[in-house]
């Protein structure tokens, strides 16, 4: 059973709802300028790759084969517990899927038009000045997707 139907299912770590972006190495800029993408400067003079990525259609990475060496290096929790045999694909689906609605919860409670990334990106940026009940949904995502996603294994932003 391939690894992927798990992420073709999810889609977190490259959709901004598990970080914010890539960090890259010096080299690998221009393979993802030269297919369009748009990178960003960090105050430390690293250049990333921003989330939601904008080579993901769908579910899918568009760059796979060009892709920047900490995407090919990533495992979250849960696709770890799947390689490891701790958990069976169903249960893994359905630990997506918990997730995702999760994320649509912080998306009703903003009142976005449709739920995804954007609605935790726009959470965690007014993160203080939420009303309640957003800042609920937002902390119960975050502390699911902490408990079976990111764990030990958080990488930065
Ligand atoms: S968060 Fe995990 S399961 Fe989801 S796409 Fe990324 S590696 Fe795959
Ligand atoms: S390059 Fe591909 S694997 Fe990396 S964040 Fe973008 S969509 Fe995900």
């Amino acid at each position: 059973m391939p690894l992927s139907t798990l992420c073709l299912h999810c889609g977190m770590c490259c959709d901004g709802t598990l970080f914010t972006q890539v960090p890259l190495q010096p080299n690998e800029s221009g393979a993802l300028t030269r297919l369009g993408l748009p990178l960003t400067t960090r105050e430390d003079g690293g250049t990333v790759l921003p989330q939601p990525c904008a080579a993901l259609e769908g579910r899918r990475c568009t760059a796979y084969l060009e892709r920047p060496e900490a995407c090919r290096r990533y495992r979250c929790q849960l696709l770890n517990a799947l390689a490891e045999g701790e958990v069976s694909l169903d249960e893994a689906k359905g630990v997506v899927d918990a997730a995702h609605a999760r994320v649509e919860a912080v998306a009703r409670a903003l009142a976005s038009p449709q739920g995804g990334p954007a609605p935790m990106r726009q959470a965690r940026a007014a993160a203080s000045t939420l009303p309640p009940e957003a800042r609920e949904a937002l902390t119960q995502a975050e502390a699911f997707l902490d408990r079976h996603f990111r764990g030990r294994f958080r990488r930065s932003g």
